[in-house]
């Protein structure tokens, strides 16, 4: 699917809403809140299952708390938790003239980056989608630290987008998509209607857009979701939020907002998750010989050019790869030996592995079909 007339036949789409398109000085903005319900709700009636990642819970709560100066982290999750509810009992009603349930997932990274929490989370909200139920997904502000978090709800939205196997990736902000400059600074900006690839030049001219006084994603963090998803072969689109009938024009094919064109050769599910939610839990610098095969031959790991690691890791943890020439990751893997038997048979042939540990697993370090290797900024 590569145009936008495709979207008329798309049947699941993530609709991410910003902190900038619900909520203005006053705290949550309800007509507007109610504007988009029935806008997804019209959607809905034609066929297409709706899943919602709302931003908003921290702006809510400095309106509520009364807490409007600059928050430090503790502050932030304990507004985000007061708004919440706001948040959600706002969608609840919004939602309920048109007579559409809602339901409220919390979640933080480390729930998409255990795989099986993961699958959890995926059988809730299909489980809700078929029970004609609209999931709201918001990061979970409380429990997630600063390390452990999306760091906006643009990624998590994306991550989504691939755990439901969306067709669509809606990203609603309070500006009409992504700009060849600064439309705040440069009244003649050109909207990019259509972006083929995501790259490390399109990517720092979204960087110098970011701004993000409610919200914590700016343009860089949109683009860089709607890059990833693009790899895994879903198409996105940047809009305005508070342009009027939004959602039905974008689907009705109407040149609105930024479309990122999914790419021809898209990356599975699985892999989608290693390169994205998974955790690493170590690393294993590689020689030049095993950086080729990997990286040239599309070859699996052997312990032969594993030179070093670093890392407590169990058999199937993902572990990033580094090349030991740049020192630079190369990619990250799911590894089919725990880390003191990979020291033990580093630097070794495949057939030593049966006589060093007593019983060999594989061959290989990490298979190729448990590999995922990271496109290099210069092949962009
Ligand atoms: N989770 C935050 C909130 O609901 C927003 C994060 C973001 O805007 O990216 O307020």
């Amino acid at each position: 699917m590569s145009s936008r007339a495709d979207f008329k036949k798309f049947h699941r789409t993530v609709i991410k809403i910003g902190s900038r398109v619900i909520c203005n000085d006053q705290g949550l903005a309800l007509d507007r809140m109610r504007a988009l319900a029935g806008q997804v709700d019209l959607l809905r009636r034609r066929g297409m299952e709706v899943v919602l990642v709302s931003s908003g819970a921290v702006a809510a709560g400095r309106k509520k708390l009364k807490a409007f100066a600059p928050a430090n982290v503790k502050k932030k999750q304990a507004l985000a938790a007061a708004g919440q509810v706001s948040l959600m009992s706002a969608w609840d009603k919004a939602f309920a003239n048109h007579d559409v349930k809602v339901a409220q997932i919390l979640l933080t990274a480390d729930d998409l980056a255990d795989r099986r929490r993961f699958m959890h989370a995926k059988n809730t909200v299909f489980t809700l989608l078929e029970m004609d139920v609209i999931p709201i997904i918001n990061e979970n502000d409380t429990v997630a630290l600063d390390s452990l978090k999306f760091g906006d709800n643009d990624t998590l939205g994306s991550l989504i987008a691939s755990l439901v196997e969306a067709d669509l990736f809606i990203c609603l902000t309070d500006l009409d998509g992504l700009y060849e400059s600064d439309p705040r600074e440069n009244p003649d900006a050109q909207l990019i209607g259509r972006v083929e690839k995501v790259n490390a030049a399109l990517l720092a001219k979204a960087g110098r857009e970011g701004r993000a006084p409610f919200g914590t994603g700016g343009m860089f963090a949109k683009v860089r979701a709607a890059g990833r998803l693009a790899e895994r072969g879903v198409p996105s689109v940047i809009a305005n939020g508070l342009t009027r009938g939004i959602l039905p024009r974008l689907m009705d094919g109407e040149e609105l907002g930024s479309f990122f064109k999914p790419s021809a050769k898209p990356r599975g599910a699985r892999k989608h998750w290693l390169a994205f939610a998974a955790r690493p839990k170590g690393k294993l610098i590689i020689d030049a010989g095993a950086a080729k095969a990997i990286l040239e031959q599309g070859k699996s790991l052997l312990p032969k050019g594993v030179v070093s690691l670093e890392g407590l890791f169990a058999a199937g943890d993902p572990v990033v790869v580094v090349d030991a020439r740049q020192g630079n990751e190369v990619g990250v893997g799911l590894v089919n030996y725990p880390s003191p038997e990979v020291q033990s048979i580093m630097g070794r042939p495949s057939h030593d592995i049966q006589e060093v540990l007593g019983y060999s697993h594989s061959d290989e370090v990490i298979h190729r079909d448990n590999l995922v290797i990271y496109e290099s900024p210069a092949e962009n």
